[in-house]
């Protein structure tokens, strides 16, 4: 590269795209109702997978995008808000969301910026650097994102567009909705009935703000034997917390990545093509193997000497006592003053207000497929049954045909096409999966403007002088 730098970088970012013909010319009729201008398309979400999806479909020549995200610029997404750990699990080489692009990777950013030789040197990637690296790619590919605003109801209408009611009481018009809204996008985090009930300033969720410096000397629990249990008991470990204790239902930490062992280019692809017992099949056996923590998080809780690890000790009751709460388990009471539930999340459409007038008709795999014997799981169970193009599909047909133009492409859509719509191995897999459909639905909904223009194209390639008079005749 010519010149350092990421204004550098950008330039050779512009000379790509050039070289590919890319972003590929507007084709998308532009359509107005009430005086209003229609978005093409509507991504709730501004995270890696919402500008992943935008930067696909500027790709692909769709104009009238626009990207939502109630937070602020920089701050969408876990990564410098609730996630905890030091590094990204992933391996630093992954090109992620660069949707083909050397110039768009998180090697090229990190290079422009600091060489080739502190690119070697990087172990991991920091997951404040991540978050600049996503906020540069919005740049970079000059992504219609408005910040601070939250999309409070989508509404379907009677002439087929989708109005999205923001908080604040502006209203826009789109032609289809891409939910890009993360890991709880369909749901929230989930916290075990027991903990309802015991006053909230003895605990949290990791997916909450939580005041880790006020931990300093307490005695701490920490729910979950996953990254982010980790990655929250070794936080509290590092601001002083006095006591650690984890509490893991099973005998043992699970040790290997199942899915991301066989990770693959047949998986990325082939996966949503799969039978359904098979997606099923598939899932379960990882899902139920678990997702190891990372080791970089483990040691960084071992290393503790307050750090005590409880193996197959589910807690299975939690209530206040003595100023602090006591947690209940097979191996005893334990007292401490505060307790993280890095439980996870799940889908529950009833808790997303601007889902309300949708959930009630959106079908979930439960609803179609009966969960094998012995394979039974809740987060399988719950997961929206969607279509080839992301989209929900209706529990009772006709009751809600808005549904075909609102697209999951958050984790839940796991099920149903693989795990292309929220971690970065295959999130540009996903987002060109994605954008290549809504193109398709758009040019087939528009046909008869394309046919008009089919008839009205008369600009000739042959001048008629092409074959002079004299040889025709002949
Ligand atoms: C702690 C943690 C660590 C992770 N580490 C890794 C890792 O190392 N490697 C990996 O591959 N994956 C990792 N993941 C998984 C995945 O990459 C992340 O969850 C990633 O953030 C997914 O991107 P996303 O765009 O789907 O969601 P998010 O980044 O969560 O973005 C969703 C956005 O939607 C916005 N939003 C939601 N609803 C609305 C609304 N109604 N109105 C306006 N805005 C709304 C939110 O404000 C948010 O900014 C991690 C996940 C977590 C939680």
């Amino acid at each position: 590269m010519s010149g350092t730098g990421l204004a550098a970088l950008e330039a050779r970012l512009r000379r790509d795209l050039e070289l590919l013909e890319l972003p590929a010319k507007p084709w998308v009729p532009e359509r107005r109702a009430e005086g209003q201008p229609v978005l093409d398309v509507a991504i709730v979400g501004a995270g890696m997978a919402g500008l992943a999806a935008a930067a696909a479909l500027r790709l692909d020549g769709v104009e009238r995008v626009q990207v939502l995200d109630r937070a602020p610029e920089g701050r969408e997404g876990p990564w410098v808000t609730y996630a905890r750990m030091e590094t990204l699990r992933s391996p630093k080489g992954l090109a992620g969301p660069a949707l083909g692009l050397p110039s768009l990777t998180f090697r090229a950013f990190f290079e422009a910026q600091h060489g080739a030789a502190a690119w070697d040197a990087l172990g991991k990637i920091p997951r404040a650097l991540w978050m600049d690296y996503l906020t540069w790619y919005r740049r970079a590919m000059a992504l219609p994102v408005r910040n601070g605003v939250e999309v409070a109801l989508i509404r379907p209408r009677e002439d087929g567009l989708l109005a999205l009611d923001l908080a604040g009481g502006e209203s826009l018009l789109c032609r289809r909705v891409v939910l890009a809204s993360g890991r709880d996008g369909l749901g929230s985090h989930f916290v075990p009935g027991m903990a309802r009930g015991v006053d909230r300033r003895f605990w949290a969720h990791s997916r909450e703000a939580i005041n880790f410096a006020a931990l300093r000397g307490k005695r701490v629990g920490v729910v979950g034997a996953g990254a982010s249990a980790m990655d929250n008991a070794a936080t509290a470990l590092e601001a002083g917390a006095g006591a650690l204790h984890l509490f893991v239902r099973r005998p043992a930490l699970p040790r290997v990545n199942k899915f991301t062992g066989i990770g693959s280019q047949g998986v990325v692809h082939g996966f949503a093509a799969l039978p359904d017992e098979w997606k099923w099949r598939f899932l379960h056996h990882a899902g139920a193997a678990q997702t190891p923590p990372p080791r970089d998080s483990t040691l960084r809780v071992s290393r503790h000497p307050q750090a005590r690890l409880h193996l197959a000790c589910p807690v299975t009751g939690l209530r206040e006592a003595g100023g602090g709460i006591v947690v209940e388990t097979p191996q005893g009471g334990f007292a401490l003053d505060f307790l993280i539930f890095a439980t996870g999340f799940r889908v529950a459409l009833e808790e997303r207000p601007e889902l309300a007038l949708l959930a009630p008709h959106i079908r979930l795999w439960r609803d179609r497929f009966p969960s094998p014997a012995g394979q039974e799981s809740e987060e399988l169970a719950t997961s929206p049954d969607l279509a080839p193009d992301f989209s929900f599909q209706e529990k009772r047909p006709g009751e809600c045909p808005a549904l075909a133009r609102v697209h999951a492409f958050n984790y839940p859509a796991t099920l149903s096409h693989g795990k292309l719509t929220g971690d970065i191995p295959a999130i540009s897999a996903g987002a060109q999966r994605l954008s290549r459909a809504i193109a398709a639905a758009l040019f087939v909904e528009d046909r008869e403007a394309h046919f008009e223009r089919l008839v009205a194209y008369d600009t000739p390639e042959l001048l008629g002088d092409e074959w002079p008079e004299r040889e025709a005749a002949e």
